[in-house]
């Protein structure tokens, strides 16, 4: 499949069928905002439960939290977002296009008069580059003053930075330990694009893990195996992902060491999540900028000290966008195109949809009792119309595991047929099986 085609089936696919909407499409879009609908908000849900349900209940050792959007400015300050979170940015006078300025189309320096625009090819039309800040500003009361700034968040972590102290002496954790939030996070980003991939409204999966000063190597390389491996039980493909380490150039001004986690779009190979080694910069920040003390006391040797932290960051939509275009496929089947979306079971939006083969006779009736059942445990779809090989396609389409038909044997054998949605295979069982069936193949799923 060509490349971009693949990108534009997805998109098309989203809409049609209710996974992404653009937002505020009535009034032409807004820039790279975008909106999830029916099924969407079930993958994008379930993406970011599987990810809680790994790092905060099964584990002893993470506390999760939910920390607001605004944070005090000096936040921001501290964190360095405020002096140092800018893109240098070009500007063509002549056709306004604005591009960062490592763009790679961009061949010479900007302001030299040879150096083209990369878009209207004209030359000697670039500004020099100029500092961007990617945080939004907003105001806080009445009056909109300097003094009453403040911004949306551009990452969920310094939420948990400001907080540990708070979680560590509430939930009496001993380093190490981690606490982890799923949080909207807003970015003013200059190139934002390729659908849900960069947005300027996201939400981030993060946790940070406080441990002490010399395990901090120790625990990166664990944490990179972990994550690695969650992306994989995923359902992702091993092939398409790899590991991408930041060289000295690369390196954000906290981290000590930084790995991204790449996947290989359509558009080529990029980062779904970094793990970042961000020693005890964050937290010496904020004990500097705030004048109080962000010390961990340990009980056992008496020692006080600011722990490093390790950091795990996942992008919920951009993990969304890299299950979608892992799981699209076209199949041939008797000469005819089906598309199926191969979700992992355990993140398909519709885990089940009942499907009477016909609206008379009583089948209808024993339907919908399997199908509240079912509905009473997970999502389930009830589709009475079409012929059952276009119901099939039409769950193919959206990924749904398992469609089951009730027919005429249906109501003398109590028994009911399964067709599972990768291999076409069909399964009778009892009607009474058919939730312990579900459970069990999902269990599976889960692992
Ligand atoms: P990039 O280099 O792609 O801008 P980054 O290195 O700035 O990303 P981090 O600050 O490490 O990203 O953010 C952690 C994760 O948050 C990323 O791996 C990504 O999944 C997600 N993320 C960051 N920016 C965006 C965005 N604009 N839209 C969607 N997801 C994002």
């Amino acid at each position: 499949m060509a490349e971009q085609t693949l990108m534009d089936k997805l998109v098309s696919l989203a809409k049609r069928r209710g996974f992404v909407f653009q937002s505020s499409e009535v009034y032409g879009g807004l820039g790279s905002v975008w909106d999830y609908g029916p099924l969407g908000v079930e993958l994008k849900r379930n993406i970011k439960d599987r990810w809680w349900r790994s790092m905060v209940h099964a584990r002893d050792d993470i506390e999760g939290i939910d920390a607001a959007i605004l944070m005090h400015p000096r936040v921001w300050e501290a964190s360095g977002h405020v002096s140092g979170f800018t893109d240098p940015l070009v500007d063509c006078r002549q056709c306004k296009v604005r591009f960062r300025a490592d763009d790679p189309r961009l061949k010479g320096p900007p302001g030299d008069p040879a150096t083209a625009c990369p878009n209207c090819g004209n030359r000697g039309t670039l500004t020099e580059p100029r500092m961007f800040n990617l945080m939004f500003k907003t105001f806080m009361g009445p009056v909109e003053e300097q003094a009453a700034i403040v911004y949306l968040r551009p990452e969920t972590a310094q939420g948990i930075y400001v907080n540990y102290l708070n979680v560590q002496t509430a939930s009496r954790q001993k380093i190490p330990f981690g606490i982890a939030q799923v949080g909207k996070a807003f970015r003013n980003e200059i190139t934002p694009g390729n659908f849900i991939f960069r947005t300027r409204e996201f939400e981030q999966m993060e946790m940070q893990f406080f441990v002490k000063p010399g395990t901090d190597e120790d625990w990166f390389e664990q944490w990179r195996e972990i994550r690695m491996k969650w992306h994989v039980d995923l359902g992702l493909r091993a092939e398409r992902l790899r590991w991408h380490a930041h060289g000295p150039g690369e390196l954000a001004h906290y981290a000590k060491a930084a790995y991204d986690i790449e996947y290989e779009f359509p558009f080529g190979w990029q980062e779904i999540e970094g793990v970042h080694n961000r020693t005890d910069f964050d937290l010496s920040r904020h004990q500097e900028y705030s004048g109080k003390k962000l010390e961990y006391f340990d009980p056992a040797t008496s020692e006080r000290y600011i722990p490093y932290v390790v950091e795990t960051s996942a992008g919920a939509d951009r993990v969304t966008l890299t299950v979608m275009a892992d799981a699209y496929r076209e199949e041939e089947v008797e000469g005819e195109t089906r598309v199926v979306m191969g979700f992992n079971p355990a993140v398909s939006p519709i885990k089940a949809a009942v499907l009477p083969l016909t609206r008379k006779d009583g089948l209808p009736e024993v339907a919908d009792r399997l199908y509240h059942d079912i509905r009473r445990r997970w999502s389930a779809f009830y589709d009475d119309s079409g012929a059952i090989g276009r119901r099939y396609r039409r769950q193919d389409e959206v990924g749904t595991p398992w469609c089951i038909t009730i027919d005429h044997d249906t109501l003398s054998e109590e028994t009911v047929t399964i067709r599972e949605r990768d291999a076409m295979t069909q399964v009778r069982i009892a009607t009474s099986q058919v939730q312990a069936w579900i459970a069990d193949r999902l269990e599976e799923a889960g692992r």
